[in-house]
């Protein structure tokens, strides 16, 4: 039987696991059809290819990039990507550059909250300094007893009109998808049942992806709630979009979901894998 989990996290963004260790640990869950996506960030493809292979796991090499639409912040995937072409690598290059100022206007926010030693707290979870990301100043948060938990973090802190956020700009839709495609690559939107565009907002960006070339929406998702599986399963059906799945998964306890809990994909949609084989 098919697992296919096609959006984890490791080390080279804001996972806690290595490439391999992430590819071990969804093996050991079922997973047999697994793709590495980290943020703005093709560095641990090669490792974790090597390390699927060992394992029997059909490996997918993935990205999951950062982009602003409409002074959103939305997160598009790309799948079957060739790592090392020179328009994605250099796209994100440039979309990582400013993460670490960011990180410490972030810091200073928190500071002036009362919250001194974020950027350096925030440090000790960093594994590619060019990859600091709002995960790691939450673990902070949380080691640092400020919060009980990560999602208590992204309520009180990090999220627009709470201490820690400072807006920031993106790469645009248009060149995301054009380099996911520029790299032989499937682009995909990443969880759209979190972006808080409304029914026109969404509708607009999916147009507009589709347009560009855009081809998948993720449907099974660990930041999708059960109702929004079945939701986006319609979204797909009626914009005509392949469906995806996978657990966005950062850390053993840490996300929503772990890859056991996962359910399958809905039968009504077609996966963005039904050709892969
Ligand atoms: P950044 O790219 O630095 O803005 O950080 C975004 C990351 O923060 C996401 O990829 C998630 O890992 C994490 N994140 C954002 N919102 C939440 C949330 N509500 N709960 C848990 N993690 C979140
Ligand atoms: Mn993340
Ligand atoms: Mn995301
Ligand atoms: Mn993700």
């Amino acid at each position: 039987m098919l697992n296919v989990d096609l959006h984890c996290h490791s080390t080279v963004s804001d996972g806690v696991l290595a490439p391999a260790a992430v590819a071990k640990y969804a093996h050991k869950a079922g997973v047999n059809v697994w793709a590495l996506t980290d943020h703005d960030e093709v560095g641990g493809v090669a490792a974790a290819r090597v390390a699927a292979g060992e394992l029997g796991m059909h490996f997918v090499s993935g990205v999951e990039i950062s982009i602003t639409w409409a002074n959103h912040t939305v997160h598009i995937v790309g799948l079957q990507i060739d790592a090392d072409n020179p328009g994605l690598v250099q796209g994100l290059a440039d979309t990582r550059s400013g993460r670490d100022a960011r990180g410490r206007e972030m810091a200073d926010q928190l500071a002036r909250a009362g919250i001194p030693g974020a950027y350096e707290g925030a440090l000790k979870f960093v594994d590619n300094p060019d990859l600091m990301s709002r995960t790691h100043f939450a673990r902070y948060l949380v080691e640092s007893g400020v919060c009980a938990n990560i999602p208590e973090v992204f309520r009180k802190y990090l999220v627009e009109g709470k201490p820690g956020y400072v807006p920031h700009r993106w790469a645009s839709l248009t060149q995301a998808v054009g380099w996911i495609r520029g790299a032989g690559g499937i682009p995909v939107i990443a969880h759209p049942g979190r972006y808080k565009l409304g029914m026109v907002g969404q509708g607009a960006l999916f147009d507009e992806f589709k347009q560009l070339g855009g081809t998948a929406i993720e449907v099974v998702t660990g930041s999708h709630t059960p109702d929004q599986y079945h939701l986006y399963a319609e979204e797909a059906r009626r914009y005509g979009f392949l469906a995806s799945r996978g657990t966005d998964f950062h850390a053993p306890g840490e996300s929503r979901v772990d890859f056991a809990a996962l359910p399958p994909l809905p039968s009504s949609v077609k996966p963005v894998w039904h050709d892969w084989f």
